[in-house]
């Protein structure tokens, strides 16, 4: 006695001719694509072996450029206050000559970096650029805090990256960015300046506001 059928046919549902229901030819084009493609080049690098070398618009690790043995960066700390998940903190210190200023101590702890380029973007003096690095390991946390002696970079090795923000920068990105300064609490060192800052913050939010002036 015939029974009911698993899955009813669908309204639309084609119907598979002779050699499709063999599934044999099909099996045999997809042999025939696979030993084709074996025949042309294959774009599987044998990493770490064989190494990538990504294009000039590629946003690999930040790097602090390097320039007579010094960090070009006036630790102005706009990149700090840019960067989205505040992976960024530095100290800076007073220095003679035209500088004037150049950090102390610089941080980017690498575990938070989300490799957006905004530090690059609004840094006035091109001091911090995106690499091609992209091959970062660790074996700690602390391991992925990167201090001035890994930041650091010749900026005769950043030649490409010069010459790409040279043809593609937006100019204007600092001017549209719109600062919040409850988002201004990038160090991650200075715990007692994040202390006063949100009970600053928490003080100003309950100091009830003033009543408008009757002006009559
Ligand atoms: S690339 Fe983005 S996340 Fe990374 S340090 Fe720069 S601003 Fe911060
Ligand atoms: S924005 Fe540029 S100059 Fe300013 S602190 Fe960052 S890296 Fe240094």
């Amino acid at each position: 006695m015939p029974g009911k059928p698993a899955r009813p046919k669908k309204k639309n549902e084609r119907t598979l001719n002779f050699w499709e229901r063999l599934y044999l030819p099909e099996v045999f084009k997809g042999l025939g694509y696979s030993f084709r493609k074996m025949q042309q080049p294959s774009y599987t690098l044998q990493y770490p072996e064989e190494q990538w070398y990504p294009p000039d618009s590629y946003r690999g690790r930040p790097v602090l450029v390097e320039e007579e043995g010094r960090p070009r960066c006036v630790s102005c700390n706009l990149c700090a206050r840019a960067c989205p998940p505040m992976a960024i903190a530095m100290q800076s210190r007073e220095m003679e000559g035209a500088k004037e200023r150049e950090p102390e101590w610089f941080e980017i702890n690498m575990l938070r970096c989300i490799y957006c380029g905004y530090c690059e973007e609004v840094c006035p003096e091109e001091a911090i650029v995106m690499s091609k690095e992209y091959d970062l390991t660790f074996q700690s946390r602390d391991e992925a805090v990167f201090g001035l002696e890994r930041l650091l970079m010749p900026a005769e090795r950043l030649k490409d990256r010069f010459d790409w923000l040279e043809a593609y920068k937006d100019r204007q990105f600092g001017e549209q960015w719109d600062f919040q300064r409850e988002n201004n609490v990038h160090s991650l060192k200075d715990r007692s300046f994040l202390a006063s800052l949100a009970e600053e913050i928490r003080s100003d939010a309950e100091t009830p506001a003033e009543p408008a002036r009757d002006t009559e």
